[in-house]
């Protein structure tokens, strides 16, 4: 369905520092890329904050009816410690220290990071590409940024010339930093560097011998700095332009700057439409990092073993308490903050459980359409999941009174909000009803036994007890229908 030909989305661009009607490209595609973890470590919540939120961009324009080509890389060479120039490669670091092969690292990062996103219930993107299966393509983007005029080597490491880039272009578009006060701030920690300038990135760096991860290129056995595999491959599977560029705040510099400018150098294009940042999780009033031991895992808020929480949480409930802020909010994480969203979630699911039981009238007291309208304005202005959440509580409060009594829909209606409410809920915001599934499933084995004894009961002759169970059934909505191949059931 093609919905989102009737909703506008507004897009906070953190470029332009408003919020920006979002027009694709090319008429209903979507190209974004989300840069990912760097797999040398667990992902902590901090980090699934920012990945949920690009899901439910992901989930809502897919829901519009939107064709999205989501790519969300996997970091596995080239980020240095400090998200500096200098330094040891965090994944050889570790690999170093526990004494394994930097891929197995990888491999052990890569398969925990897609577990806790299968726990969390995200999508898979669309593609998923390494840096390290794109050295190649690397090679070549320095290539032309050097004979463009824009990079120089100095002993077998490649440097991004920012003084040169900023002559025409604007380094510090995205953040705001000013080339003249990055000098200034970066002389000291850069002392020893081959670089002429101190603002300037690497490209590539020579690999010293202790650095195992290397790869042969015209300048020497190294690897490539952290900015470049992004602008590869976010050029390579999306184009010079596309639509949606995203990631954490703490990536606008130096990593989303010097993106723009290896991009902007080789295809003269300005690469990103609107570059869309999240704001920091934080636990005991500090960002979320792993840096600094001030963390918690996903998988120990679910097993509940950790000293932060007073007892463990379903991954919905997590999402929930996730898509209750504003992602350009900060979010404290805390025991009390994600018991309030658990009473808040167990309301919602409760009212939709209700939902299943509730009958229609011959006249809506509510107006379903104007109700509905206002869930899609919030999700249409730059994805205020709070606003849906406050709406998605107004429905709680109808299917209350319908209960109680108090509240009316017709069929049409019931069923038109039903089916918004599950979309909303479900699909657009990826939670999930655990007791609800629970319940399908046991209601499915019944079934399943009450069609058997009822084929039992017409091998006997028993019509009146075949014709009753049957009967039955339909009077609590669940249709049975006889086929070649046996039975099968439908509930309404
Ligand atoms: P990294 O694996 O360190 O490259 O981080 C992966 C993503 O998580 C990046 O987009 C970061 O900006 C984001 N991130 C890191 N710490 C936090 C945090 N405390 N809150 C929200 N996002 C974060
Ligand atoms: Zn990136």
């Amino acid at each position: 369905m093609e919905r989102y030909k009737e909703n506008q989305i507004k897009v906070y661009n953190s470029l332009s520092k408003k919020k920006e009607n979002f027009k694709p490209i090319t008429e209903g595609y979507v190209g974004m890329y989300v840069c990912g973890p760097t797999v040398y470590s667990n992902a902590h919540l901090g980090n699934v904050r920012t990945f949920m939120f690009f899901d439910i961009v992901y989930r809502y324009l897919l829901h519009l009816g939107y064709k999205v080509r989501y790519v969300r890389n996997i970091t596995d060479a080239g980020h240095l410690e400090n998200d500096a120039d200098e330094g040891e490669d965090r994944i050889a670091k570790k690999a170093r220290i526990e004494k394994i092969e930097p891929m197995e690292v990888v491999q052990r990062y890569t398969v925990d990071f897609h577990n806790v996103l299968k726990n969390y219930n995200f999508l898979p993107p669309s593609i998923e590409p390494t840096a390290t299966g794109h050295i190649v393509e690397q090679i070549e983007m320095i290539k032309e940024i050097i004979a463009k005029g824009f990079a120089y080597e100095v002993n077998g490491s490649v440097y991004f010339d920012v003084l040169e880039y900023n002559k025409n272009e604007h380094y510090g578009i995205l953040s705001g930093r000013k080339v003249e006060d990055l000098i200034h701030n970066t002389r000291t920690l850069d002392g020893q560097s081959d670089k002429k300038n101190p603002q300037d990135f690497a490209l590539w760096k020579k690999a010293d011998e202790r650095h195992i991860m290397r790869w042969p290129s015209p300048w020497s056995d190294g690897f490539p700095g952290w900015h470049l595999e992004c602008s590869v491959m976010s050029t390579k599977y999306l184009g010079e332009q596309f639509d949606i560029h995203g990631g954490g705040m703490d990536l606008k510099f130096p990593h989303h700057e010097c993106e723009i400018a290896q991009s902007k150098t080789c295809s003269g294009k300005t690469p990103v439409n609107y570059w869309m940042h999240t704001n920091m999780l934080l636990l005991n009033s500090q960002k979320m990092a792993k840096s600094t031991g001030n963390f918690i895992l996903p998988n120990e808020i679910l097993s509940g073993e950790n000293d932060i929480l007073p007892k463990a949480f379903t991954a919905s409930v997590v999402r929930f308490f996730n898509l209750q802020a504003n992602y350009r909010s900060i979010l404290d994480f805390s025991g009390e903050a994600l018991e309030a969203s658990e009473k808040g979630h167990t309301k919602l699911m409760e009212a939709l459980n209700l939902l299943d039981k509730i009958e229609s009238d011959k006249t809506s007291t509510f107006n379903v359409q104007e109700w509905e309208n206002s869930c899609y304005d919030a999700m249409n202005d730059d994805f205020n999941t709070p606003i849906l959440i406050a709406n998605l509580f107004e429905a709680v409060k109808v299917i209350n009174h319908i209960r109680e009594q108090n509240a009316s829909l017709t069929a049409p209606d019931l069923l038109a909000f039903k089916k918004a409410l599950n979309s909303f809920v479900f699909d657009v915001l990826g939670l999930t009803n655990e007791n609800h599934q629970a319940n399908s499933e046991k209601i499915n084995g019944v079934v399943e036994l009450l069609i058997k004894l009822r084929k039992e009961a017409r091998e006997n002759k028993d019509w009146a007890l075949s014709d009753q169970i049957r009967d039955e059934l339909i009077v609590l909505g669940i249709q049975l229908k006889d086929g070649k191949e046996g039975t099968t059931f439908s509930v309404n």
